[in-house]
């Protein structure tokens, strides 16, 4: 029995989150995953949605298991271009402008052309506007600073912006010596590079899977449509690999693998939430049972839709959540243990 090595998963998270890929322009970070799971010799599609799937088969073939993370983050698109050459953004998934203030951001264009800004209060210099610090900051006041000579909305024209672009936020990412990475978009890029690794270990070492397991890499979480198809008739588990939340009176941390008893859409499946406890127990992983108030999983999404499905929500502690995200490698690593065995392990029914 042996583990990725989590120190590799935490270059692999690295990687991912310096794509950008905010839901619904998610091609260049899924194309990323396709090539990494080709270079493996696994087996993958795209569905119509341009989510990825890939399938190891196992050794019963008559019941099904899947499990997802997802690629796709938060983001904004141009909703209109200024008078004054500054763009006003609206935003993709859930989050408050307060996050993105004065964060660097990038600009692409339906040409493909990518050009560089910043996330600015109107309002910003005290030099000249006395409630700078008062000002809400909302959709009116946050506005984009393009890095270009721009001052009308014909100049902007000029260099092929237009409304619907896509802006992606600059993930500042840094892996610190002592464990820690602290990134824009851990949610749910670290759990997405967990399971590429597992990938990458059931392959290298010949594991063979108790049942066929399909990987579903979604990309239309964050607007709460990512995992709702896709699930093979012979699905029996689906098991969610999303973010921990962490806060006032949760139990979540940086240092343990999370599982989800109820998030704001019910419980989770009883049986299953028991049996991963379990795992964990049983090979001494440290984790933490929660509750998270103000979230749903791809898991939710597919229940939803109307899957009849054993639904399960695990995954690294991740602090700030939607913000300056953080996680520590702890968490990562017991994430990774736990799956590692879920996939091993006999099925709740
Ligand atoms: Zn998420």
């Amino acid at each position: 029995m042996t583990y990725p090595k989590t120190e590799e998963t935490m270059q692999v998270i690295k990687d991912l989150v310096s794509i950008p890929s905010p839901s619904g322009n998610t091609n260049e970070v899924i194309t990323f995953v396709e090539n990494f799971l080709t270079d493996l010799q696994v087996k993958t599609k795209r569905n119509r949605k341009g989510g990825l799937i890939a399938t190891i088969e196992g050794k019963d073939t008559n019941k099904h298991r899947m499990l997802t993370a997802h690629v796709d983050t938060l983001g904004a698109m141009v909703k209109e271009i200024k008078p004054s050459g500054r763009l006003k953004l609206d935003l993709i998934g859930g989050f408050k402008y307060n996050s993105i203030e004065g964060e660097y951001c990038q600009i692409e264009t339906s040409a493909g052309k990518v050009f560089s800004g910043t996330i600015l209060m109107h309002q910003t210099s005290v030099h000249v506007y006395k409630d700078a610090g008062k000002a809400e900051r909302n959709q009116d006041n946050m506005e984009v600073r393009i890095d270009e000579k721009v001052q009308s909305a014909d100049e902007v024209r000029a260099l092929g912006i237009e409304v619907g672009d896509f802006v992606s936020f600059d993930p500042r990412v840094q892996v610190l010596p002592n464990g820690y990475i602290k990134s824009r978009h851990l949610d749910d890029k670290a759990s997405v590079g967990i399971l590429l690794q597992l990938i990458k270990q059931i392959q290298n070492e010949k594991i063979e899977l108790p049942y066929t397991t399909h990987f579903l890499i979604s990309n239309n979480e964050e607007i709460g449509y990512g995992g709702n198809s896709n699930i093979t008739p012979e699905t029996v588990e689906y098991l969610a690999v999303d973010m921990g939340a962490m806060g006032d009176g949760q139990t979540t941390d940086e240092y343990t693998v999370s599982i989800c008893a109820k998030d704001a859409s019910g419980p989770y499946h009883y049986l299953l939430r028991k049996k991963l406890v379990q795992l964990a127990v049983e090979h001494d992983i440290g984790y933490k049972l929660d509750i998270y108030p103000y979230y749903a999983s791809d898991a939710t999404a597919a229940i939803r839709s109307g899957h009849d499905i054993v639904h399960g929500l695990i995954g690294p502690g991740i602090d700030s959540s939607h913000a300056y995200e953080r996680t520590h490698i702890t968490s990562i690593d017991n994430t990774t243990k736990l799956l590692y065995h879920y996939l091993q392990s006999e099925m709740v029914e």
